[in-house]
């Protein structure tokens, strides 16, 4: 299996891919794009049947080897076994099999609809990014092992990617991970789950000021060339191809226990930001898994939902901004959004590039086919099954109580979105799962205000708030931070 960047000019496509090892450890192409296979590998209907059986690890087995085949598949085996297992992924709630890793639970079921959740959230950091993270962790583990090298990540979080990441790579040979984030700005809950860590190789760097003045930092020290490869700085960021491959596992999961056949039809409602979830869906679509819709959820920052309406891709300035309650749909552009539009413009890497470039200098680009557009590949989206849907902080709060209610269950916000925007697109015989994104344990203040007590929390999180926490508060200076890395990596 090759890969090519979304932005490769035609005539070097095939000279310029790559194997899955080779983009494991790197982030965007040399070139800007980002990767994705020169093909989709496909699925059978045999094949479909043969995997309803298997466990959800030999699922993950299945379906990696098809985009990593450069690993050896014993090694691939014991990697996917040592990821997904119930110990991991032990935050199942009440009526939950946590062997089964993603567990359904039927909401409603009426005229042969049916509205379904699926649990993505019962990893270490309660948020649905550990389904990548963690195997992440013990791919990077490996290859890193092979070189005989290392890697320093350094990234910046307003909360679930860096929490997520940690969890990931605490104690892992040859990595260490160097996160900022916003001093005082995260969550009580948020911060004690990542500076309570006391890891050696995990370093928590609180920075005064808010999550775009860590942001600015990661990109200066990460454009200082020189700087990045002497220190072997990395990231591992929702772009990361490795990320989007482990989350397409959980689409072929949630059909196959959805479902007794593969007549049968299923649409997935996904709360989205960055569009990393959701693309995953769309690769899972690819490559034959009988999706009927794709349905993205956004919050009041609807980049998207303006797109999937009306063809415009508008991105915001960080004023145009809205901290909402759903706070890791909050995104003034969606990173991988390139890997649909890349697919939508017929797999064209020059005419990608230029849309993009077109992103930096004007602030988006209109493929709706009106009259000065850039062109009219709007009108395919519908072929690709995809629709969209938008929700506001009172939809939040009203749904989470709904669901209380009626379902006897709390939810989180981001997953309030999903469900808001799924009911909205149920249709008759098909069903509809939403992919719930966290636990509401993570985002209790909006918890209280809809119900009036808090979120129940899982098993072990009960007193994380008064643990000794790890961390050190510098200011946005970006010589100093280099001095910090460069005094702890020893390199
Ligand atoms: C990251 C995140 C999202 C958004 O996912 P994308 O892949 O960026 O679209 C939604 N909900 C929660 C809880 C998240 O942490």
């Amino acid at each position: 299996m090759q890969y090519v960047s979304t932005r490769a000019a035609a005539s070097a496509a095939a000279s310029s891919s790559q194997q899955f090892s080779d983009i494991l450890l790197g982030g965007l192409a040399t070139d800007g794009g980002l990767f994705l296979p020169t093909e989709y590998p496909q699925v059978s209907g045999a094949e479909l049947d043969a995997w309803r059986q298997l466990s959800y690890a030999d699922l993950a087995f299945e379906i990696l080897k098809k985009f990593a085949t450069d690993i050896p598949e014993a090694d691939l085996r014991a990697l996917t076994a040592k990821t997904y297992t119930k110990e991991v992924y032990k935050n199942a709630r009440q009526g939950e099999k946590a062997s089964q890793i993603t567990p359904l639970r039927v909401l409603e079921e009426e005229n042969g609809t049916k509205l379904v959740l699926q649990a993505l959230s019962n990893g270490p950091t309660l948020a649905f990014k550990d389904m990548a993270m963690q195997l992440l962790g013990n791919l990077f583990e490996y290859a890193l092992a092979k070189q005989n090298a290392e890697l320093n990540i350094f990234g910046a979080t307003s909360g679930d990617t860096g929490s997520a990441a940690e969890y990931a790579m605490r104690g892992k040979q040859g990595i260490r991970v160097f996160m900022l984030s916003p001093h005082k700005k995260m969550s009580a809950f948020q911060t004690a789950q990542m500076f309570s860590l006391q890891d050696p190789n995990i370093y928590n760097i609180a920075i005064e000021g808010v999550f775009d003045d860590a942001q600015d930092m990661v990109k200066a020290v990460s454009n200082d060339l020189e700087f990045k490869a002497k220190y072997k700085i990395g990231t591992v960021n929702s772009i990361n191809w490795a990320r989007v491959v482990a989350q397409v596992v959980y689409y072929f999961r949630g059909y196959l226990a959805a479902t007794t056949s593969n007549d049968q039809k299923v649409s997935f409602t996904v709360p989205s930001g960055n569009f990393g979830n959701i693309c995953a869906g769309h690769i899972a679509r690819m490559m034959g898994l009988p999706i009927d819709k794709l349905v993205a959820a956004t919050n009041e920052n609807d980049v998207l939902d303006e797109f999937f309406r009306t063809g415009v891709y508008r991105v915001r300035k960080s004023a145009e901004t809205y901290h909402t309650s759903s706070p890791s749909m909050d995104i003034s552009k969606a990173s991988n959004f390139e890997r649909f539009v890349y697919e939508l413009v017929g797999r064209d890497g020059d005419r990608t590039r230029a849309l993009f470039q077109k992103v930096e200098t004007r602030g988006g680009f209109d493929l709706s086919g009106k009259p000065g557009s850039d062109g009219d590949e709007f009108k395919l989206v519908a072929k690709y099954g995809f629709k969209s849907g938008k929700s506001t902080h009172d939809d939040r709060v009203n749904t989470i109580r709904d669901v209380a209610d009626d379902y006897g269950i709390v939810i989180d916000t981001h997953t309030a979105d999903g469900i808001k925007v799924a009911k909205e697109n149920l249709e008759p015989g098909v069903t509809m799962i939403v992919l719930e994104t966290a636990l509401a344990a993570k985002f209790n203040e909006t918890i209280l205000e809809a119900l009036g007590e808090d979120a129940e929390r899982p098993k072990g999180f009960e007193n994380i708030e008064d643990l000794p926490q790890k961390f050190v508060v510098m200011k946005p200076d970006v010589a100093a931070m280099k001095a910090y890395i460069a005094a702890n990596t020893g390199l």
